[in-house]
């Protein structure tokens, strides 16, 4: 287990620019009368403009991290550190703010709002963050992000006339949209065809590649992990391997290990 760490941060707020950290996060359920750990003693860390897999079995505990790692869900202990700072010492409405401002996802439910236009989807973390609906600059930046993921000339369509892959697209682009340090994206190739996988797994490269975003994609795809840098395994809560480069070979061999304990 080469990342597990007892190191503890230096004191003071500037911690270094990483743009996620985690230090011996816990998550914690109470279950059946007993503690159940989801997530137990988990340390990492990713440096900006990197992508990251997280895999492991189903019940390993990869939403689990994504939602602490993202601020969905606060850890029973441990330290998440997004661009330095320490989510535990946010407020509620401190750490939403931090949510809209830094930090784009894509939901495996995606989450696409039907009354609303594919161009509207994508604008909308631009509205929650106070921008003018009637602003133009939110339409133009809105139309800029769907030309990204080749959506432009469907910008005026319910996400319910797109097809799945599209609408995987839609909300790849709303995650884009305010320009965030990182993009948290679980299963984002779950429920999609190979051919528009590889689409929509070209696109988060090329998020990374052309523009420095930071993105952490769960999947427990061996083909979805050979697009990113760096993989880690998760097994019962815990870190149990890291490989760089991963291969669709390497991943398989490592995911059809020993198992769960
Ligand atoms: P994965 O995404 O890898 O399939 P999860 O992170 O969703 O796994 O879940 C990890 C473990 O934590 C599972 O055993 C799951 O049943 C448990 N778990 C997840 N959320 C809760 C919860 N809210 N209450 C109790 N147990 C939970
Ligand atoms: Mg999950």
């Amino acid at each position: 287990m080469p990342l597990r760490t007892r190191r503890r941060p230096p004191p003071g707020p500037t911690t270094g620019t990483d743009a996620l950290t985690l230090e011996s996060v816990t998550r914690r359920y109470r279950r059946g009368g007993r503690d159940f750990h989801a997530l137990e003693n988990v340390s990492m860390t990713v440096p900006p403009g990197r992508f990251l897999a997280v895999m492991g079995r189903s019940g390993s505990g990869k939403t689990t991290f994504l939602q602490c790692a993202a601020g969905l869900d606060r850890p029973t202990s441990g330290t998440v550190r997004i661009g330095g700072t320490d989510l535990s010492r946010l407020s509620e409405p401190a750490l939403t703010r931090l949510r809209r401002d830094r930090i784009g996802f894509v939901f495996q439910s995606l989450n696409l709002v039907p009354s609303l236009t594919a161009g509207e989807n994508t604008a909308l973390p631009l509205l929650l963050r106070g921008m003018n609906p009637h602003d133009p600059a939110v339409r133009e930046r809105a139309l800029r992000t769907l030309a990204a993921v080749g959506l432009r000339d469907r910008a005026d369509d319910s996400p319910l006339r797109l097809s799945g892959g599209q609408q995987q697209r839609v909300a790849i682009a709303r995650a884009l949209v305010t320009d965030p340090a990182v993009i948290f994206a679980d299963e984002p190739t779950g429920a999609l065809d190979p051919v528009t996988a590889h689409e929509v797994l070209r696109l988060l490269r090329e998020a990374v590649d052309a523009s420095g975003h930071t993105v952490v994609m769960v999947t427990h795809d061996p083909q979805a992990a050979a697009w990113t840098d760096e993989a880690i395994f998760i097994e019962s809560g815990r870190i149990v391997a890291h490989e760089n480069h991963p291969t669709p070979q390497t991943v398989t061999r490592r995911l059809a290990g020993p198992g769960e304990r």
